[in-house]
Parts: structure tokens; C-alpha cells; sequence
């Protein structure tokens, strides 16, 4: 890996050798010494010979940029090379040029799934046997999907409640699920003591500097896509703050290296029933560790990633705002029924981040907006019952159509 300098510590700017330290840097109790992973980008820049108006087949298009030996075999299933597809029904309703980034398309249904492969391809590099992590749904179906793929053992430790069919996919991909009787934020430190008792390689939010260095590749795509056009704001949903943090250092190489000439600013949006990232931004005093919304896949009351999340708003002169789980509900429809893009609730809350940054006048009629979808809806039927309404039960008569229809018939 001559083209990966160093982890960095985001806290005590430690430096480290990307060949031996695993997860967080040793100077700070628990898991706050995250760590960054620095490039020689000479190095990467001499090794990407890739068109950057070509197709983008999958986010191994950038492999160059990412944090693999160069022998390395990736562990993938075609992740990234989503759609950016344009939105008039929706930008006209909330009164901006507007696109959207549809990354439910992905292997297993997540955004996730370009950091899943990153790390799974490190488990391999390391020797490891067995992965892990804990998740609220998404991160397990992620890294069972992949760890199946890579033909690893994968023990995940999930939230009791976190939503049946989350749960139904890993087991479906072979991973043991262990449902933990508490919430994330429990089952995410017990799956840190096993990774220290046992040796399992993890892939949680954060603590592994590799996982996040992945999520680049949405940042990369978007940045190849646009360019020419670079969008005034990027929308993500935020909840650990890693998919915010790894797009925006994407989108950032790429006009450092002088591939697209700017920047977006970037908005991050949580929901007010999980506020950490969106509090610290804003430097309020009380942060409210209890984690509690319908946008489970963002329900994190302690965020792993607040610090490199809250650089990337302030480096790009973006700003967090929060929305309701009302506000999601809504989104979640109005998203579906504008666009015809089902996506779960933490997939739909950038869009009330966008609709409540209109209102406020953060983003201004007229700018142009890209949206990112990390989830499907089809993992999460209940909530898209919620936000859907309801089935209309009807006679198997024509009449009943007829009397139904009968102002448009
Ligand atoms: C994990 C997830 C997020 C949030 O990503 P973080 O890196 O935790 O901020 C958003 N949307 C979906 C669908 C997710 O699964
Ligand atoms: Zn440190």
C-alpha cells in the first residue's frame, strides 16, 4: 500500500503505519482517537488512468483511491455506480434544480455497501477469519452480504427492534445475528469487547479507518458526474456521520487534484429524535444522548464519526439541520409519489432536510441540489405503510370502479 501514508488520529494527530493498527488511536480511552486515513496522491494520480467522463461500472472505477494493496482481490458485488437522475416533478415542488443520487440501487440495498467491500477486502489483507460489527440493520445486511461474498464467518450484533426484514437479509446471507437486548448504542460497545476479547476483524462506523474510506466513492462519482456543473448543495442524512464525512473527502480529492474546478456546500440532516452530530455542529451545550425515530438506520444517540462529520460541514460551508419523524413520513411519500424512488425513512430524511432548509432560506429558490438516497424502502415495509396510507378494500364489482372514477372517467 506505498500509495497510503499513514492513519492519522483526528484528536492528537498521532501517526501511524496503515500495516499494523487495526481501529483507533491508543492514546484516548474508549473510541474517540478516529482515525484518518492520508494518501500520497502522486502516487494514486500516476495509477488513475480511468476516463472521467466514461461509465462508472462500479466504485472499483476508483480503486486507485482506495486504501487496498495493489495485489488485492476486492471482495465485491458491484457495488456504486448509481444513478444520478434528475427530479423536476420534485425540484419544482420545493423550488430548486434538483438531482438525485439513487443509492438503494445498490447490492443489498444500502449506500453501505461501498464501505463493506472496502473492509471485507481488508479482513482478507489482515488474515482474519471471522467479521463483525453492530448495526442498526443496514451496516449487518451490508457486511453479511459481502462477508458471504468473501466466504468469511460474520457475527453481527443488531438492536432487538431494529426492523424484521433488516434482519431476515443477513440471515438469509448466512451471518449469525445476535439480537441484543438494548439499543445501538449497547449493542455497538459489545461488539467492541468481542473484537478485543476475540481478535474479529469489525467494521463498525468509525472505528475502522478503512470502512469509511469507501463511502469516498459516492463523494468520487458525484464529483465525475457533475462536473462541469458542480451543484451549489450536496443533501446526506446523518447518523454515525461517516457517509457524510467519506462523500465530501471524495468530493474534495477530486477538486484538490483539480478534476472538477469546485465544491458543494454540504447539508447534513438528522432527525431531532437523534440530534448528536446536528447539536455539536451548532455547539450546543446539552447534547441528548437518547436516540429515538422512525429513520432507525439513523437512530445514534453517541456518534462515532461527529468529528470528521462536523469538518466536512464546516469546510464546505454547509450547515446540519434537523426534521421530524412527521417531516420523514412525508418525504418518504413525496419522494415516492414525485419521482417514483422508494426509499426507507433515513433514506428520505435529506429530502425534509432540503424541504426545512427552503423554508428557512438556507438554500435559496432556484439553487441547484443533490440529493443522496442511502436506502431502499423494501427493507422496511412498516414504516412505508405509515408514510403510504392506506389500501382502499373495494367489491370485485365494476360499478364500485365506475362510482370511484367517475368524475375522470
Ligand atoms: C447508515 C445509514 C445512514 C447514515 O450513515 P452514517 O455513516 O451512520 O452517518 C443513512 N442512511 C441509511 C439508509 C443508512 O443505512
Ligand atoms: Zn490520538
Amino acid at each position: 500500500m506505498d500509495h497510503v501514508d499513514s492513519l492519522e488520529c483526528v484528536r492528537c494527530g498521532a501517526e501511524y503505519d496503515p500495516n499494523q493498527l487495526r481501529y483507533t488511536c491508543p492514546n484516548h480511552p474508549g473510541v474517540t482517537g478516529i482515525l484518518e486515513v492520508t494518501y500520497d496522491y502522486d502516487i494514486i494520480v500516476d495509477r488513475f488512468d480511468e476516463p472521467l467522463d466514461g461509465a462508472i461500472d462500479s466504485q472499483w472505477k476508483y480503486r486507485a483511491f482506495l486504501p487496498v494493496e495493489a495485489e488485492a482481490d476486492p471482495v465485491t458485488l458491484g457495488e456504486g455506480g448509481t444513478p444520478l437522475l434528475s427530479a423536476p416533478q420534485l425540484g419544482a415542488e420545493l423550488d430548486v434544480d434538483l438531482h438525485i443520487k439513487d443509492d438503494g440501487r445498490n447490492p443489498t440495498g444500502v449506500l453501505k455497501d461501498r464501505a463493506s467491500s472496502v473492509s471485507v477486502t481488508k479482513a482478507a489483507e489482515f488474515d482474519a477469519d471471522v467479521v463483525t460489527c453492530a448495526s442498526t440493520g443496514n451496516a449487518a445486511a451490508s457486511l453479511a452480504g459481502f462477508a458471504a461474498r468473501g466466504d468469511f464467518d460474520c457475527r453481527i450484533f443488531v438492536p432487538e427492534d431494529a426492523p424484521e426484514e433488516k434482519l431476515a437479509q443477513p440471515l438469509v446471507y448466512g451471518a449469525d445475528v445476535l439480537g441484543v437486548q438494548g439499543s445501538y448504542d449497547e449493542a455497538y460497545d459489545l461488539s467492541m469487547e468481542a473484537t478485543d476479547r476475540f481478535g474479529w476483524y469489525n467494521r463498525n462506523a468509525a472505528v475502522n479507518p478503512f470502512q469509511v474510506e469507501g463511502k469516498r466513492t459516492v463523494g468520487h462519482e458525484l464529483a465525475e458526474e457533475t462536473r462541469g456543473a458542480v451543484p451549489d448543495w450536496l443533501v446526506f442524512a446523518m447518523g454515525d456521520g461517516c457517509t457524510i464525512a467519506g462523500g465530501w473527502k471524495g468530493f474534495r480529492e477530486f477538486a484538490d487534484l483539480g478534476f472538477v474546478e469546485e465544491t458543494p456546500r454540504m447539508l447534513g440532516v438528522q432527525a431531532d429524535g437523534a440530534s448528536a452530530i446536528h447539536d455539536a455542529f451548532h455547539e450546543f451545550d446539552d447534547v441528548d444522548a437518547v436516540a429515538d425515530t422512525v429513520a432507525d438506520s439513523i437512530s445514534v444517540g453517541r456518534p462515532r464519526n461527529t468529528v470528521k462529520a462536523c469538518s466536512a460541514l464546516e469546510a464546505s460551508g454547509g450547515t446540519a439541520v434537523l426534521v421530524d419523524d412527521t417531516d420523514i413520513l412525508e418525504a418518504e411519500s413525496l419522494l415516492g409519489r414525485t419521482e417514483g424512488i422508494y426509499a426507507e425513512p433515513a433514506g428520505a430524511t435529506p429530502v425534509a432536510g432540503l424541504r426545512n432548509a427552503r423554508e428557512n432560506g438556507i438554500i435559496e429558490p432556484g439553487e441547484s441540489v443533490v440529493v443522496v438516497v442511502t436506502g431502499t424502502g423494501l427493507k422496511d415495509a412498516a414504516s412505508a405503510m405509515r408514510a403510504g396510507g392506506n389500501v382502499d378494500t373495494i367489491a370485485p364489482a365494476i360499478d364500485d370502479v365506475a362510482d370511484r372514477y367517475s368524475a375522470d372517467l
